[in-house]
């Protein structure tokens, strides 16, 4: 059975704005999926609403197989946390712990008991009676999500909980999330807007634009199967080479050409004529310092260096170019060859910008 059932929901603000529009999802028992998009692309608002915090303006909703519309809030057996992590000020880390609890009237020593674990389990205990702003950021944000897990609900609605953490904190803190997902198996959807978290993190990941889905699918199936030029670009860096031009035939080979660029295409292309997009991502190149019959000749301008790879900026005569590469033995200024690995390269309509299948 589904833990949350959307069917047809949308949210229109009272100034016009369609912040969620006609989204249908199953988000499963369980299940860690990640609501990811640009911002304002409606993740909050839907979160909101499957809260409760915010009304439907159509659709249903369902939690645990009953209709949400006849549950108050603090009967949908859920929790929210905020990215400003929302813990009251004047109250200690203990008492932040235990006041979900408490106005549920649960007696103060059941309240202890459930608290010294997860306390324990989240490195807080020898902080109980400091006060929020005594913590460091990611001291808070543990005391946040200790918060929601003492109170041990089946649907954790995490809302960009993260995005206040410097660089190393995040990836610390994506990991430990990771491992409570695994510990507590509980339904949770998380919103953000950094594609590593969503990737990461996400066991599904669903793809939010302008308030529709775009896209559900695993990290791989998006990745590697976007159904959609936005989800291509949206994820990957750096982003994805998108190359406009057209197929050409002539006596059964066909080219992909783009003003000053002409690739012919492998025999077994099936692309029909016409105006097309090609998208390679800069990992999907073949660099080669020797010509070869589907090769584009650029020169190297400019090399950035990570460390473990390099990100390559080439130019053709008109376009600039992104590739990816381990190797360490490029030299600014030099003729390189570039031939796409053809069974990694994406195809886009130009007009829906809809995944062309090979
Ligand atoms: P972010 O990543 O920036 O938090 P988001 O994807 O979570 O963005 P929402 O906060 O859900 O986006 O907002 C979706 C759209 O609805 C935006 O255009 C936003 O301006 C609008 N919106 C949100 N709340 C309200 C409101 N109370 N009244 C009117 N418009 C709103």
């Amino acid at each position: 059975m589904s833990s949350i059932s959307l069917h047809n929901i949308s949210k229109v603000f009272p100034d016009g704005t369609r912040a969620v529009q006609e989204i249908s999802l199953e988000i499963n028992k369980g299940e860690f999926l990640v609501l990811v998009g640009p911002s304002g692309c409606g993740k909050s608002t839907l979160l909101r609403l499957i809260a409760g915090l915010d009304e439907l303006t159509s659709g249903s909703i369902k939690i645990g197989g009953k209709d949400a519309a006849s549950l108050l809030p603090k009967d949908r057996d859920l929790a929210l946390v905020f990215q400003n992590y929302a813990l009251f000020p004047n109250l200690s880390v203990y008492d932040n712990l235990a006041f979900g609890l408490k106005a549920r009237k649960v007696p103060k020593a059941i309240i202890k008991e459930k608290i010294i674990p997860v306390s324990q389990r989240l490195g807080l205990a020898e902080l109980l009676q400091r006060k929020p702003d005594e913590l460091s950021g990611g001291q808070r944000q543990r005391v946040a999500l200790g918060r929601l897990l003492v109170r041990n609900p089946s649907i954790h609605l995490l809302d960009e909980p993260l995005s206040n953490l410097d660089a190393n904190l995040r990836t610390s803190m994506r990991h430990e999330l990771a491992q409570l997902h695994n510990e507590y198996q509980k339904t949770t959807l998380f919103v953000t807007h950094d594609q590593v978290e969503a990737m990461t993190l996400g066991q599904r990941l669903c793809v939010m634009n302008q308030g529709h889905i775009i896209q559900v699918g695993t990290p791989t199936e998006i990745y590697d199967f976007p159904e959609y030029r936005f989800v291509a670009e949206f994820f990957g860096s750096p982003p994805i080479n998108l190359l406009k031009g057209k197929i050409e035939s002539f006596q059964n080979n066909s080219s992909f050409t783009n003003g000053s660029i002409k690739i012919p295409l492998p025999m077994d292309s099936d692309l029909a004529e016409g105006e097309i997009e090609l998208g390679i991502r800069p990992e999907d190149w073949i660099i080669n310092s020797e010509a070869s019959s589907q090769s584009v000749p650029v020169t190297l301008q400019r090399i950035e260096n990570l460390g473990d790879s390099r990100i390559l900026h080439f130019m053709d005569q008109e376009n600039t170019i992104r590739a990816k590469s381990e190797l360490r033995e490029f030299q600014v200024g030099k003729p390189y060859f570039l031939t796409p690995q053809w069974n990694r390269v994406h195809w886009f309509d130009i007009q829906t910008e809809k995944r062309v299948l090979r």
